[in-house]
Parts: structure tokens; sequence; C-alpha cells
């Protein structure tokens, strides 16, 4: 199956991300390393840079999947991938816990012995 774009985005954005910080941590290792005070503020630096790009990076590629693929969501679209926060949330509501009355039809707990609105006796269910 050819990727969609969204896809796409999602893996340049973590090649973006682990690219940019790994270059990044090598270069302030580097740097740390390197006796020379200048190429040491150099490499560091840089080093900081990257990694500060490397987030920034991951942040627009990752609002540039998401956009696309809410885009995708409101044309009925098919898309790759979860837009965050909409999961879908769990059904709230699972049926009723109680019962209804088989006199008066009043909704009453499964674990009450009387009907709470016309006192008849529940023998069993
Ligand atoms: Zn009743």
């Amino acid at each position: 199956m050819k990727k969609a774009v969204e896809s796409k985005l999602e893996t340049l954005k973590e090649f973006a991300y682990f690219f940019l910080s790994t270059v990044g941590i090598v270069s302030i290792i580097y740097g740390f390393m390197n006796e020379d005070t200048l190429l040491k503020i150099i490499l560091i630096a840089s080093g900081l840079a990257l990694i500060i790009q490397g987030i920034v990076y991951g942040i627009l590629f990752e609002s540039a999947s998401e956009i696309i693929k809410l885009l995708k969501k409101i044309n009925g679209l098919q898309y790759d991938g979860e837009i965050s926060g909409t999961e879908e949330k769990e059904e709230e509501v699972q049926g009723k816990d109680g019962i209804t009355c088989s006199k008066c039809g009043a909704e009453v707990k499964d674990s009450d012995m009387f009907c709470t609105n016309c006192g008849e006796k529940f023998t069993s269910f």
C-alpha cells in the first residue's frame, strides 16, 4: 500500500527529531572534549541549536500531519494513524445498571428487594 502523506510526515518528523538530536548531542560531546575554548563554544552552541531545530521540525511536521489528517477527516477521506485528542471514547453508557419493576415499570436497582415506587416484592430475576 502506498504511504499516505500524513504517514510520510510522521516519518520525517521522527527522522528530523532523531537525526538532529543525535548530531546535536554528538556535537556537544565533542565540544566538551575539545581543548580549544572557541571550538568548544561553537560545537556546544551548534549542538544545542541542532537539538532545538530537531524539536521545532518535529513539532512542524507533527502539526502538518495532524492538519492533513483533520482535513481528510472533514472531507470524509481515509487517513492513517490517529488524530490526537480524538481517541474514541469508551462507551459511557453500558446499559442501565438497574431493572424495571414488573408491576409498575419504575426503575429500581437490581439489589433492591422491594420496588421503591410501588412496594412490589421482587423474588428472582
Ligand atoms: Zn413497582
